[in-house]
């Protein structure tokens, strides 16, 4: 009896939000819901919410017209596994967590393969990605790697990173991946010790890396993007601050990729090499050459400790 009231009441809410067609309306106001119990919470601009309910179950220019904002992926452990992914990635660099929205498109699913990184302070992660990184693996890492990605770019929004800018987003786009890369090893991170752990995830990087390296859209290169995660999961042996990691990162990412090219050399005044992180990068450094020239095979990749 309980279980039927239950079932009407949610088709009741459905019937109002296809009837008022503002299901980003009500979607925005649990998300603020959420988001004030934050210090870090972000309000929406008065002109975002009014575009939203004039404009349909519309999210944003990130996504197709017919994508909804959603507070919550299909099951409870999904949603909860992300907030407490993005609360994790947020207090290791002793910050709040930003806003966390889902995007779900009923008309183009595969649309939602997408995650994305706002200057506003907010992550939309869409329902298609969620679900094919689930598969890739029993521990969820993929979409850890993700987020944890999409939570650099947050890092590099609030702190003016990366210092080393191109003519392409790849800077940002490798150190991102740098990041994602940091926190899998941290032990309040994803804590995978082990290199062979954190298999599934950098292959996913890898995969989504391209050879477009004129379009300013460029994100690295296959092997690039392993590299990238390789050093910063061999950085997160260390316990760095914001600033530092991107000045660590690049220092050593410049020189496997560009050599001693000053124009790719961290710009910070500050930068000091040290010690105890060179000896470890330098005695990779022969590995991640390898990686990043495509040289190493998969099965030695793989291995790595
Ligand atoms: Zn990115």
């Amino acid at each position: 009896m309980k279980k039927t009231m239950i079932s009407l009441m949610l088709l009741g809410s459905i019937a109002t939000t296809l009837t008022i067609s503002c299901s980003r309306d009500e979607d925005n106001k649990s998300l603020l819901a959420t988001a004030s119990n934050s210090e870090n919470s972000l309000v929406l601009s008065n002109s975002e919410v009014l575009c939203s309910y004039i404009s349909k179950p519309y999210v944003d220019w990130s996504w197709s017209y017919s994508a909804i904002l959603k507070s919550e992926l299909e099951t409870p452990e999904d949603t909860e596994f992300m907030k407490n992914e993005l609360k994790k990635n947020a207090a290791l660099w002793k910050l709040n967590p930003p806003k966390l929205g889902f995007v779900y498109d009923p008309e183009k699913p595969s649309s939602t393969y997408n995650a994305t990184s706002y200057t506003t302070g907010k992550i939309y992660y869409g329902y298609a990605i969620y679900e094919d990184a689930k598969s890739k693996s029993p521990d969820n890492i993929v979409n850890a790697m993700i987020l944890a990605h999409e939570y650099g770019h947050q890092l590099q929004f609030k702190y003016n990173l990366p210092s080393v800018k191109e003519s392409t987003y790849r800077s940002s786009e490798l150190e991102a991946d740098g990041f994602a890369g940091y926190y899998l090893r941290k032990p309040e991170g994803f804590n995978k010790k082990e290199f062979s752990e954190i298999a599934a995830a950098y292959n996913f990087a890898a995969e989504i890396g391209d050879y477009a390296e004129k379009d300013r859209n460029h994100h690295g290169t296959p092997p690039q993007r392993k590299t990238a995660v390789r050093l910063g999961f061999l950085l997160g042996e260390f316990s760095l601050s914001v600033n530092e990691f991107d000045s660590q990162f690049y220092y050593y990412y410049s020189s496997v990729l560009e050599g001693d090219d000053p124009s790719v050399q961290p710009r910070s005044s500050r930068f000091r090499v040290n010690p105890e992180i060179d000896q470890k990068i330098q005695a990779h450094m022969g590995e991640l050459k390898k990686i990043a020239s495509g040289e190493m095979a998969d099965s030695e990749f793989r291995n790595l400790d």
